[in-house]
């Protein structure tokens, strides 16, 4: 089990905001008939964030071989990735809402297509930058780390490592060593140097109507600190997953109630429905468990 778990930023805010629907979402073993129940129910809004992502890279793509889009073909690209999306999400929305959806998708593009860095790489500032592939990982000891930038840029002599966040939450005091999982990802990867002061990091995310970009120089000591942060994230998830095999029933629910209302797995969690009772009999169930196995 050691061998498989695997690490990315997505999966550790899920597992921060709930235990629970970390493990139903990435711990839970796949249905005989190999479809993955969690991907049937993922809400419509987070499948916006997820075709502006496909477009983001598709367009970033294209900026590398000198191609732009008109307005007019950013809009038919947004329009077909939130259809794929929804259709393979088995999802059905109101035209209205869909159409709501696509204006959001739009409005962030545009406010993102005037962000300094790509306006530069617009202007061909850079001669040589990358589109990375964020579904590709790198083994780290024997964890999966997937925590490639979307972006490498050589600046002076330096790698810009860039990553677009679609919506980010408020600032945590952990951020910076998060982003640096990017400078691991590279360092691991082969291609790049391995000295962490041949990096700077950036992360470009939307938070409350702006863009926002946080830029950090990494260090030694920083980018070892975030494999010590991801090591003993593994190791939460994994005593997760060993206590869900024993009783699902007493996985760790959402401290907070937004975490429940912008849940997809709400509709059969208890937590969704009432988290604080939820909190209340899952205590109860406890010690009914713990003085049961104290019996044994
Ligand atoms: S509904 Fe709340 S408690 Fe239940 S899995 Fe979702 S976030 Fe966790």
């Amino acid at each position: 089990m050691d061998t498989k778990m695997e690490w990315s930023r997505t999966r550790r805010d899920l597992f921060l905001k709930c235990p629970r629907a970390w493990y139903l979402r990435y711990g839970h073993p796949r249905p005989k008939n190999g479809i993955n129940d969690v991907h049937s129910n993922r809400r419509p809004w987070d499948l916006m964030l997820r075709a502006m992502k496909e477009i983001l890279v598709e367009r970033l793509e294209d900026l590398r071989e000198q191609k732009q889009w008109s307005p007019l073909l950013l809009e038919h690209q947004l329009k077909y990735s939130l259809q794929k999306h929804i259709k393979q999400n088995s999802r059905r929305i109101k035209k209205r809402y869909f159409e709501a959806l696509l204006r959001y998708a739009n409005h962030r593009f545009a406010l993102l297509w005037r962000c300094r860095l790509i306006r530069q790489l617009e202007r061909q500032k850079y001669p040589c930058w990358y589109v990375l592939d964020r579904t590709s990982s790198v083994r780290i000891g024997i964890r999966r780390i997937y925590a490639s930038p979307d972006l490498a840029v050589l600046i002076q002599n330096k790698w810009h490592l860039v990553r677009f966040d679609m919506q980010i939450g408020p600032e945590k005091i952990t951020d910076e060593l998060e982003a640096n999982a990017m400078v691991l990802w590279a360092k691991h990867q082969g291609g790049f140097p391995q000295s962490e002061t041949s990096y700077r990091v950036h992360t470009i995310g939307w938070r409350k109507g702006f863009w926002h970009t946080s830029t950090f120089q990494p260090t030694q000591q920083s980018v070892k600190q975030c494999h010590t942060l991801l090591e003993s994230d593994c190791k939460a998830m994994l005593e997760i997953h060993r206590y869900a095999r024993a009783n699902l029933a007493l996985l760790p629910l959402a401290s907070s109630k937004t975490s429940c209302d912008s849940c997809s797995f709400r509709v059969r969690c208890p937590g969704g429905e009432n988290l604080q009772l939820a909190h209340n009999e899952q205590t109860l169930l406890e010690l009914v468990h713990h003085s049961a196995s104290s019996k044994t």
